[in-house]
């Protein structure tokens, strides 16, 4: 386990050319600096060191692009096109951003800390892949012919019909942990093949990526006002957006804490519609008859992947009694073999946490779970003087009550619980306010979907864990949010159906 740190200063790699240019908010198909010409810093969360000045959009930004995107909408060509050219622009965009994909990875790699060979191998072909996949369903925004009675009219003869619309202005708010894939796969692809038009406000945290996107966007020929992309903070630009009378819908993928302030607004307000994707604390089960040789690197890998910056991370291992000390040290040695450092290095395993509000809500969890009495296994320390990077941090001895077991940490701390029963674990694992997502170990069929069926979360990991495809939709029971991202349902939630009488006598 890592204690000290040697860091280079920052190579900027192949995001050198794009961190040269000024950064600018994309509004109406234009490049354009904020309206108040004010601007803010993105630091590389490796060294603390500055990537670039970003324009930092706000109400008179939000209110150029709603209008841009309402004309788009209203008047432009997007929603008029053909199933056929918007597909084809959507899969352009696919292919753009593989044949930038290690500039891509890179940018992101500097921005948000994780390791640049994850993000070239998992962040950027899965958003290509959302792409490919959401342009094909461009050519299916179909409805059905309604065989209807004729209580309502005596007599009447109907052809009845339902149409698939797209919704309008679609505001998008985003977060740090996948910028990209976020912000560009889950939640503009389907919203774009639906028809719809844009207004993007991507987290203040991390947003190179998106901007470097834009300009994608525009060379595979989305017209202007489709997709408009303001930078700034949830005070101001995403308030304005989200109490903007002029959009129709927001998708929000964020905090418990901010989805509930978007709903109050929205309340107040048009009472627009609203997806949420929000937080998680996922159960990874695994029973007695699991292959402990697949179990426990999966486990570990479900806490630690993206340093545990992922919504759906596996915080909560639950293990049989029976193996319980076995997966201990097992799990005590995959932390152990972790490296630790910049995500441009080849070797990292894991980067640093996104900021120093990040570092500072992750060792204040790991503090209040020794002082709850747990016992930490492995880490629990910051690393170095530079950076935030966090030891992958693995406690024993809890129960059911402490917060670090309740609540998100959202980073690289792992609570493990021994269970007796079926019943038990079934128990525990629904025994928090979310149901995002949740593992299962085991090599019993039965047990698998006995379990699978009684867990109530959106995604459930057999054997596996993290596993992500454009075709599957992904999303949260209880508080984990309201509605589907990726897959089928995903596209489906940015249109409206309408229902169409023609009375034929
Ligand atoms: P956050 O809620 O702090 O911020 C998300 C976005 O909301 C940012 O763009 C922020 O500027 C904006 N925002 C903040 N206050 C706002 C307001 N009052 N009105 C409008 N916009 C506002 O979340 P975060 O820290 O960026 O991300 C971490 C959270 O996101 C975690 O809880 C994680 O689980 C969740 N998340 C969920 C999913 C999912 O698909 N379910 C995916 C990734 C992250």
């Amino acid at each position: 386990m890592e204690t000290t740190l040697k860091l280079n200063k920052q190579d900027l790699g192949p995001a050198a050319h794009f961190l040269a240019k000024p950064q600018k908010l994309l509004i109406n198909g234009e490049f354009v600096d904020a309206v108040s010409g004010k601007t803010f810093e993105t630091t590389n969360p490796a060294t603390g060191e500055k990537l670039a000045d970003i324009p930092l959009g706000d109400e008179e930004d939000i209110n150029k692009a709603v209008d841009a995107a309402r004309k788009a909408f209203d008047e432009g060509p997007w929603p008029k096109m053909t199933p056929s050219e918007r597909q084809r622009i959507l899969y352009k965009i696919g292919d753009l951003i593989m044949e930038n994909r290690d500039e891509l990875a890179y940018l992101e790699s500097l921005d948000n800390g994780k390791p640049y060979k994850i993000a070239k191998a998992a962040d950027i072909p899965l958003t290509a892949d959302l792409f490919h996949y959401m342009a094909g369903w461009s050519r299916t925004l179909e409805g059905s012919v309604v065989p209807v009675s004729d209580i309502a009219v005596p007599g009447a003869e109907f052809h009845a019909y339902t149409v698939r619309e797209p919704v309008g202005v679609v505001g998008l708010i985003t977060p740090w942990n996948y910028p990209l894939l976020i912000a560009a796969g889950w939640q503009m692809a389907g919203v774009l093949a639906a028809g719809n038009t844009i207004v993007l406000k991507p987290s203040e945290v991390t947003l190179l990526t998106i901007l470097r996107f834009a300009e994608l966007a525009r060379e595979a020929g989305v017209p202007e006002g489709v997709i408009n992309i303001v930078p700034g903070f949830g005070a101001g630009a995403g308030t304005t957006l989200t109490s903007h009378d002029q959009v129709d819908k927001i998708g929000f993928t964020g905090s418990v804490r901010t989805g509930r302030s978007i709903l109050h607004t929205v309340a107040d307000g048009n009472l627009k519609k609203v997806t949420l994707e929000l937080g998680g604390k996922s159960p990874n089960i695994i029973l007695a008859d699991a292959d402990l040789e697949q179990a426990i690197p999966g486990a570990a890998m479900g806490i630690f992947f993206n340093h545990g910056e992922c919504c759906c991370a596996g915080s909560r291992l639950l293990v049989h009694k029976s193996v319980y000390d076995k997966v201990l040290d097992g799990l005590q040695r995959e932390a152990e073999k972790i490296k630790l450092g910049p995500g441009q290095d080849d070797g990292t395993d894991m980067g640093p946490v996104v900021n120093q509000k990040q570092e500072d809500v992750v060792m204040g969890y790991i503090n209040s779970g020794q002082d709850e009495g747990a016992s930490l296994v492995i880490g629990g320390h910051k690393v170095g003087d530079q950076g935030h990077f966090i030891q992958p941090t693995i406690f024993a001895d809890v129960n059911h009550d402490m917060k670090i077991v309740q609540e998100e940490i959202f980073g690289p701390v792992l609570t493990v619980q021994p269970f007796d029963s079926m019943e038990e674990v079934v128990k525990v694992a629904n025994d928090t306010v979310y149901g995002l997502g949740a593992g299962i170990w085991t090599t019993n069929l039965g047990n698998a979907h006995h379990l699978a069926k009684a867990v109530r979360a959106g995604t459930i990991f057999v054997n596996c864990y993290n596993v992500f495809d454009a075709a599957m939709p992904f999303g949260g029971y209880r508080m984990s949010g309201w509605g589907r991202n990726r897959g089928k349902e995903a596209f489906e939630a940015f249109t409206e159906t309408k229902a169409v009488y023609a009375k034929l006598n």
